[in-house]
């Protein structure tokens, strides 16, 4: 909403319990040209690597990049645009609630009350009451920066996905992002319906480093753990003007749990409708998307194949392009076509049946 044109004379108060001074988090995506957050880029690779059980492979990603921004960079800088904006004011405080009163949108801060036009909402207060198939998995991950003591890492090169770890508790994999010859974030990830206990993410993280990576002496530079809803259930867009975003709008893709780029291009599409004067409620993700989500996450879910197999077949089959398209909910039916078929036919069959 930082934009030049009318809305920007509107008041705007932004809420959060959270004074963002941590950097609580990581984010990694994939874009094509270079957008808003190019400033606080921390480090980008052209070539990722997928490590299956069985195969490996390289991904040239050109005409993507695979960035990765630090939570802390990204607070400073939008505190910092924020700051230059007369019309926006930071209020800190817990929302207890967020109603419609008489058709006007309203939240409750401890004990106050404040009115508004519209609400743009990105708490999830509950899990959400799921429908008859509609799955509800977590991804969750434990990440550690670490410097090696020696050269260890080709920092021109990131792994995307390592699933040379057992897989016992469901889809588990390492994500590798190097930043340099001695140092990288490992981040140890699952999808799967229950947590680990603490000290087994501290452990698999220290045997993938010591097994995989090979690295024998380290020090742990930083600690990150996120848990991530991966979930094809249907978050209400809206409810009258009180408009939901973020994970709580639908914006995580409920098969890999990416979900920044999905908040820029919700978010943007928003703004542009606010700007051209009209309702900020944008559609839902296309239902052939949210199908091929809710296929996969049947599969995962019913462990009719592991995602070892299923990611693997995808990234042995396709090209890192089409294949991109596909994760961004950007591709077209014949990309659809060519990554379906690489993938085994009857289990997906099946579960496409299941879902519709
Ligand atoms: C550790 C971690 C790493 C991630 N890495 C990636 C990644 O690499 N790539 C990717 O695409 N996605 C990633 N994600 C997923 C997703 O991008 C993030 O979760 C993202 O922050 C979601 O944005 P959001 O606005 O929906 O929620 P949040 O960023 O969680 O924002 C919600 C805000 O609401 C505030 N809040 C909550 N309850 C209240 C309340 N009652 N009153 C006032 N304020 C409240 C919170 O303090 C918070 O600031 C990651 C998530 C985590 C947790």
């Amino acid at each position: 909403m930082i934009h030049s044109g009318k809305f920007c004379d509107k008041k705007i108060l932004i809420v959060d319990k959270d004074n963002k001074k941590k950097n609580d988090r990581t984010w990694c995506f994939w874009e094509q040209e270079p957008g808003i957050f190019e400033p606080i880029i921390y480090k980008q690779w052209e070539k990722v690597w997928f490590h299956g059980q069985n195969f490996s492979r390289l991904l040239e990603l050109s005409p993507y990049h695979y960035k990765l921004i630090r939570g802390i960079d990204f607070y400073n800088y939008c505190f910092d645009l924020i700051g230059k904006q007369s019309n926006i004011t930071i209020k800190p405080g817990e929302i207890k609630e967020i109603k419609n009163e008489e058709g006007r949108p309203a939240i409750i801060i401890d004990d106050e009350k404040i009115g508004a036009r519209y609400i743009f909402n990105s708490i999830l207060f509950e899990k959400p009451r799921l429908k008859r198939n509609e799955y509800f998995l977590l991804q969750h991950f434990e990440g550690w920066m670490i410097e090696a003591e020696t050269p260890s890492f080709n920092p021109g090169e990131a792994t995307l996905m390592d699933f040379r770890v057992g897989q016992e508790e469901g889809a588990t994999f390492v994500y590798v992002m190097p930043f340099s010859k001695k140092e990288a974030l490992v981040e140890y990830t699952l999808f799967s319906e229950k947590l680990l206990e603490q000290q087994q993410y501290d452990e698999r993280l220290k045997d993938y480093i010591k097994t995989v990576l090979q690295i024998g002496s380290y020090k742990i530079k930083e600690e990150e753990f996120g848990i991530i809803p991966m979930t094809n259930h249907r978050f209400p867009v809206n409810n009258g003007n009180i408009i939901n975003i973020g994970t709580a709008g639908g914006q995580t893709k409920a098969s890999s749990g990416y979900t920044f780029r999905f908040i820029q291009k919700h978010s943007a599409a928003i703004v542009r409708q606010l700007i051209s004067g009209k309702s900020p409620v944008v559609k839902q993700t296309k239902r052939k998307f949210h199908f091929y989500d809710s296929v996969l996450l049947n599969i995962l879910q019913h462990k009719k194949l592991s995602g070892e197999k299923v990611f693997s077949d995808m990234f042995k089959k396709n090209k890192p392009r089409p294949l991109l398209r596909f994760l961004d909910n950007e591709s077209s039916l014949g990309d659809d076509l060519k990554i379906i078929s690489s993938l085994p036919t009857w289990p997906f069959l099946k579960a496409a049946a299941k879902q519709l």
